[in-house]
Order: structure tokens, then C-alpha cells, then sequence
């Protein structure tokens, strides 16, 4: 991968003068590993990345993580010892600012200590400066994307194979986990898997439920692969699926590909949510599609753009989504199908290419 960051600190700082933003503190989250390529340990010692409106960024960094840093990190280093006091260090390069934005994931005990070391503050989330840019992929991340993606479509595929029945809902949990890491994924971030009444939950915990002939199992699982994350949704039936099972999830694929075709370049997210949830009230099930139909994805499982009724933001040419409509029956059973697009000038791609349609596993 290129070293895009440089370019990045520059555009950040354009984006900070746009929002009257004098200084910018990044911790935990995405933020700080998209400009920098540098991730904050979430630790009770404090590292923060301070951003001038003007001039170079220095990263406030526990000695012991110092050497974690890459030598080319587009800002200065300012590693602080066991006995020093982080926060007041990170005030006094702050400096008069008023404006200052801090970064959304960041631990609201540093945010506490830091507004009393900084009285007068106007304080912002970093989301303002920070997401208008994140959230347009160039080509390097949309590959990384893609990786991502490809890994878990090999999961998806494999599990068809695998035997589902007698096992518990933790013991899949498990092997999706495990088979994400052994994909190349540094960290999983998530795996549902949630069988029979449970997929009507649509994020249900996985606990010790046995999964038995007739079942649903939905399972939605993703990770972190060189810095980008991965999310798939794909179905499984123990067994032979029922006329009503293979008539609902027709109805949710159809919506599923309404809603990815809708996602052209131009079109606003509430329009390419309505196209998914249009199509599922057509059917007669819109009381069961309960969440929005999908979420940007990058260095975070779940960022800006939200494909949810009410944002008129448009899609553009770099955005990455999640499409995932489902239909759920309390009680009785839930489907949900997941695939990451990409919006380009060509039409929305999808990253995700697994087999879509219902799987009948034992
Ligand atoms: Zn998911
Ligand atoms: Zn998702």
C-alpha cells in the first residue's frame, strides 16, 4: 500500500478550517489509523494524536508503545513516561484553541480530564472533520476492502459443507472465529450465529442453543484484514427449507438486489434503503424489517454513509456499504442478506460474491 497519509494530514487540516475547527485529538477508533496509519492501544495510558489547524500533528504516546510507531508517521512523537501526567502534556500543545474536535471512540475518562484541563473548550466529535473523508475509499482501501471480502466469501462457501446439526449456536461461533483468523483477518469483530427463533433476533448473542433438523441458522460475521473489515450475512436451513421459508427468502433477495441496484451514483441512501424496504412491504412483510438496510464499512465495521430513511446524502463514486435488509417473525424464524458494494461511476459492485441463495446443510 502507498503511504497516502501525508496528504491525508493536509486534507483533515483543509476539512478543519472548513468547520472552524482549531485543533483535532484522535485516540481509539478509526480515525486515528486511516490518517496516520498508526492504532491507538485501548489502555488506561493515554495516546492522542494532536492536530493543529496549521502545522505539523504530534502524537502523545506512552513510552512502552513508542516503538510501535512507524518511523515515517506523517507527525512528531511525544512519548510520555509512567510518571508523567499525559493529559496535562496533550493540554499544553493544544495551546488557546476553542474549536476543538475529538474523536468519537475516544475514552470518556480522557475526555473528562481534558475538559478540565481545557476550560473554555468548545467541543465537537472528530466525526465532522474526519467522516466527508473517510468515508470516500481510494483505490488502495477498496482493495483492502475487497481482500476482506473475499476472505469471508470463502467462509461463507465452506460452511455449506460443514455440519450444522446437534451443535450449539457457540460452538459455529467459534469456528467462524477461527476460521476468520486462519483467513488472515488480524481480529474478528463480530460472528452471530443464531439458530431457529433466535435468527428473528437480528443480533442475537450465540449461547448454548443446539441447533436441530428444520432450523434457520443465520450467520453474519466479519473482521479486521490489514486495517479494513469484512461483513457477510448468508442463510443456511437444516435440512429441507419450507415452501414459506423459500417463499420469504425470495422475497428478501429481491429486495436485497433492488436495494443494491439502487445504490447508483447520485441517488440518495434514504432512496436506496426505501428500494429494499419497498419491495419487502410490497410482499406484505414491512413490519418485520426492523433496522435500516445497511452502513459504510472501512477501518471501522460500521461507519458513515448510513443507508437509512431521512439521510439525503448522496452516494458517491468511493463509498463502501453494507446492503442488508432482513425480515424477521418473532418466534418462529428471521433471514437477513448481507453484501459490501461499492458505488462507481460503472454502477454499484458488489465486493461480496458468495452464493446468495438459501443453503440446505446437515
Ligand atoms: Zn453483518
Ligand atoms: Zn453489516
Amino acid at each position: 500500500m502507498t503511504a497516502p497519509y501525508a496528504d491525508r494530514v493536509g486534507r483533515v487540516q483543509q476539512s478543519m478550517a472548513e468547520h472552524g475547527v482549531d485543533v483535532l485529538l484522535l485516540s481509539v477508533g478509526g480515525d486515528l489509523p486511516w490518517l496516520i496509519g498508526y492504532e491507538a492501544m485501548p489502555l488506561e495510558r493515554v495516546t492522542m494524536l494532536v492536530v493543529p489547524a496549521r502545522g505539523d500533528a504530534t502524537l502523545v504516546v506512552p513510552r512502552l508503545e513508542a516503538p510501535r510507531v512507524a518511523p515515517d508517521v506523517p507527525c512528531s512523537l511525544e512519548p510520555w513516561e509512567e510518571t508523567d501526567d499525559p493529559i496535562a502534556r496533550i493540554a499544553s500543545i493544544v495551546g488557546p484553541a476553542r474549536a476543538i474536535a475529538i474523536g468519537a471512540q475516544t475514552w470518556a475518562e480522557f475526555v473528562i480530564a481534558l475538559q478540565r484541563e481545557l476550560p473554555g473548550g468548545r467541543w465537537t466529535s472528530a466525526t465532522t472533520v474526519t467522516a466527508p473523508l473517510r468515508r470516500v475509499k481510494d483505490a488502495d482501501e477498496i482493495a483492502a476492502l475487497a481482500r476482506a471480502a473475499r476472505a469471508v466469501d470463502v467462509i461463507a462457501v465452506e460452511m455449506r459443507d460443514q455440519s450444522f446439526i446437534d451443535r450449539t449456536e457457540r460452538s459455529v461461533h467459534q469456528e467462524l472465529n477461527e476460521r476468520m483468523l486462519a483467513a488472515g483477518h488480524e481480529r474478528t469483530n463480530f460472528a452471530i450465529v443464531a439458530a431457529g427463533e433466535n435468527a428473528a433476533s437480528a443480533h442475537h448473542e450465540p449461547g448454548n442453543r443446539v441447533i436441530a433438523a428444520g432450523d434457520v441458522v443465520l450467520l453474519d460475521f466479519g473482521g479486521t484484514m490489514d486495517g479494513y473489515c469484512s461483513d457477510i450475512t448468508r442463510m443456511y436451513v437444516v435440512g429441507e427449507a419450507t415452501d414459506e421459508m423459500k417463499h420469504i427468502y425470495r422475497v428478501l433477495r429481491d429486495a436485497q438486489e433492488a436495494s443494491v441496484q439502487a445504490a447508483v451514483v447520485g441517488a440518495t441512501y434514504e432512496s436506496v434503503d426505501a428500494a429494499a424496504r419497498d419491495a419487502i412491504a410490497a410482499a406484505g412483510f414491512g413490519e418485520y424489517f426492523i433496522h435500516r438496510t445497511g452502513h459504510g464499512i472501512g477501518r471501522d465495521a460500521h461507519e458513515e454513509p448510513y443507508v437509512v430513511a431521512g439521510n439525503t446524502e448522496l452516494v458517491e463514486p468511493g463509498h463502501a456499504f453494507s446492503i442488508e435488509p432482513g425480515i424477521y417473525l418473532p418466534g418462529r424464524f428471521g433471514f437477513r442478506l448481507e453484501d459490501i458494494v461499492v458505488a462507481t461511476d460503472a454502477g454499484p459492485q458488489r465486493l461480496n460474491e458468495a452464493p446468495r441463495g438459501l443453503a440446505e446443510v446437515e
